[in-house]
């Protein structure tokens, strides 16, 4: 199947995004906080990220929800640094410690293809934010040289519409956190600005506005749409029954929610009384009894694969 970004970058449309991003990066607007660093100079902001991007691993990924891993992998280029800084972020050496290497698109667009080549199912960036512009220039150079799988957009979910514009037609498959439903716990826990759920839910209905519902093929493999993930907080610190409420109201009842129980704590959490323990078998049977209430998705048919 041909994907639709081919028609972008055979038309010219896709370089264009690709200038239009990379403006972005000097006076830096690539993120909602709009810190206004000149990171074409290699200035660095709050996510502490200059021009080029930063890579922590690239490999075929069999953890990620059935359609996305699949049995052949889901390709994840997971990118180092991050424009929020969660208290218990179980990858934090790799997101706030920015433990990776610094590549050029070049050798970007070169990771591609060869998760590509391995029959990865698609291209999984993994926090991928800051680096929009230059993931964007690195998609373009791919698909040039022969890049034709689903690309996927596996975020934290404080992106800006005015970015996510750009990645119409390019990205397929958004894998977007909707993380809390009150700013001070956004702020707390995370170091969000406190526009976090209202920002939050702009980029969630405009992710769904391009992709719309989960489509799979005929062997359970996602191909286009859209699914946000929530992680269960101990003390409802995550606000999970009205941020169930908001996505069933203002995104719509067919949308699919990964719904996580494994939080466990990492990096400072221990120093935060109310989030230092894992949740509790009620605290998760309440969340699953909200998404029933709510009349919401989760689940999918667990992927086929035949061999190759
Ligand atoms: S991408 Fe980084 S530097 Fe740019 S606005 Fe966001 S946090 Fe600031």
């Amino acid at each position: 199947m041909q994907q639709p970004y081919l028609s972008l970058y055979q038309s010219g449309v896709l370089a264009q995004r690709v200038q239009e991003a990379y403006q972005m990066l000097e006076g830096c607007r690539v993120c909602p906080r709009n810190c206004g660093v000149n990171r074409l100079k290699g200035e660095q902001g709050f996510c502490q990220s200059g021009l080029l991007p930063v890579v922590s691993s690239c490999n075929s990924h069999h953890g990620e929800e059935p359609p996305i891993s699949g049995c052949r992998g889901s390709g994840t280029i997971f990118l180092a640094n991050c424009n929020l800084r969660c208290v218990f972020c179980q990858n934090y050496p790799i997101s706030q410690l920015g433990v990776g290497n610094e590549v050029t698109v070049e050798e970007l667009a070169g990771m591609m293809l060869k998760l590509q080549k391995k029959g990865c199912h698609n291209i999984n960036f993994v926090t991928p934010t800051h680096f929009t512009p230059q993931i964007l220039h690195a998609i373009e150079l791919a698909v040039r040289d022969g890049l034709n799988i689903p690309l996927l957009w596996n975020t934290n979910g404080y992106e800006s519409v005015e970015m996510l514009r750009l990645l119409d037609g390019v990205i397929s498959i958004y894998l977007p956190d909707a993380k809390y439903i009150n700013p001070q716990m956004a702020q707390k826990y995370s170091n969000a600005p406190l526009d976090y759920p209202e920002v939050n839910l702009s980029a969630l209905k405009e992710m769904w506005r391009q992709t719309g519902s989960l489509i799979v093929d005929e062997q359970g493999i996602a191909q286009k749409g859209m699914i946000i993930r929530h992680l269960v907080l101990p003390e409802g610190i995550a606000g999970t029954k009205q941020v169930l409420k908001m996505l069933a109201q203002e995104i719509s009842k067919n949308v699919h929610i990964s719904l996580m129980s494994q939080y466990f704590p990492a990096n400072k959490a221990a120093s935060y009384p109310s989030i230092n323990r894992r949740i509790t078998k009620q605290e998760y049977d309440d969340a699953l009894k909200w998404l029933e209430q709510e009349g919401l998705c989760e689940g999918w048919i667990q992927p086929y694969c035949e061999e190759e």
